[in-house]
């Protein structure tokens, strides 16, 4: 049995409180940090996502407000309103909900958020800083995912790092992020041969690939760490992960359960971007997310 089952709800609320004592120091400065969530469409899912961001924030103190679309709206309406939270001093944090509708050219919208407010860690500029190792906004779910690491007190360094998936939103950046930390990385995808095999050498296998507990309990390495991202619904409509949870928890020594693991961290980094981003506007210097406990 795991000696360690990271309960992501616990250090979530943890950094929500290291955010809400920034964002305090904030506005006793005068200044209110402003995040605005774009959202195009009507897909259910979003809009219980853009709900949750926009309640956490405002729970922490952010001004949090929200603009949304119709769902055939074009790319020049949503390029007009991010660019009008790009002009607009009181939101410091922009995020535009994806995936956006196929007539949106999601690209061109990403590349009108200013990087000093890409609170995802989306743009060109955020991205290539993270890739050169200098302070970057980062892409939420990979932070919150080392953060958990740290937690757990996994050192990364010289360690076996697989990462399953290699989407720009999880894969490929929490690979940097482990090469960073000293890891020895693997990146497999779905043209990977022998799965199991590359999974069995891992010290830390972190499953993004939205494939319902693709990666067998069996696979893992005694005393692995085992970071599950996916979500996904069982027959019965439970949520689940991308790794068979039952049967990993008994070989792994650290693993986050589906739900309650990476998701909760995935939000409280948002934030902590947002409440960033904020404070390096006003110190004129570039913002750069903390993992630090
Ligand atoms: P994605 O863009 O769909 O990427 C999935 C990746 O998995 C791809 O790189 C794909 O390989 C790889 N893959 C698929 N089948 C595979 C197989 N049989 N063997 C090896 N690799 C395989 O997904 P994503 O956006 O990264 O999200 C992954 C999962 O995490 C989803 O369930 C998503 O809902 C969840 N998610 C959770 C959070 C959170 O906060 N908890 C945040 C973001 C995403 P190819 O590149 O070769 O196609």
């Amino acid at each position: 049995m795991a000696d360690v089952i990271l309960d992501g709800k616990a250090v979530a609320a943890v950094v929500r409180g290291q955010v809400k004592t920034r964002v305090d120091a904030l506005r006793a400065r005068g200044v209110a940090p402003g995040l605005a969530v774009v959202l195009v469409g009507d897909d259910p899912a979003s809009a219980v996502y853009v709900r949750s961001k926009t309640k956490d924030a405002r729970e922490v103190g952010i001004d949090a407000r929200e603009a949304r679309l119709p769902a055939d709206a074009t790319t020049q309406a949503v390029l007009e309103v991010v660019n009008r939270f790009a002009l607009d001093s009181t939101v410091h944090g922009i995020l535009v909900q994806m995936p956006t509708p196929p007539q949106v050219d999601a690209r061109a919208v990403i590349a009108a958020i200013p990087a000093a407010k890409d609170v995802d860690g989306f743009t060109f500029e955020q991205a290539g800083r993270m890739f050169r190792g200098e302070p970057a906004l980062l892409p939420c779910t990979p932070a919150g995912i080392m953060r958990l690491l740290a937690e757990a007190g996994v050192d990364p360094a010289g360690l076996n790092a697989v990462v399953v998936g290699r989407s720009l939103l999880v894969g490929k950046p929490v690979a940097n992020l482990l090469l960073a930390a000293n890891a020895t990385v693997t990146i497999c995808h779905s043209k990977t041969r022998d799965l199991p095999a590359v999974v069995a050498a891992a010290d830390i296998v972190v499953a993004a690939m939205g494939r319902l507990e693709f990666i067998k309990g069996a696979w893992i390495k005694p005393g692995a760490a085992v970071m599950d991202v996916g979500i996904n619904r069982d027959a019965a409509g439970k949520l689940r992960g991308d790794v068979e949870y039952d049967a990993a928890v008994q070989r792994a020594r650290v693993i986050t359960p589906v739900p309650g693991g990476v998701g909760p961290m995935t939000r409280a980094y948002l934030l902590h971007n947002t409440v960033e981003a904020c404070e390096a506007l006003l110190d004129k210097r570039a913002p750069g997310t903390r993992l630090e406990r």
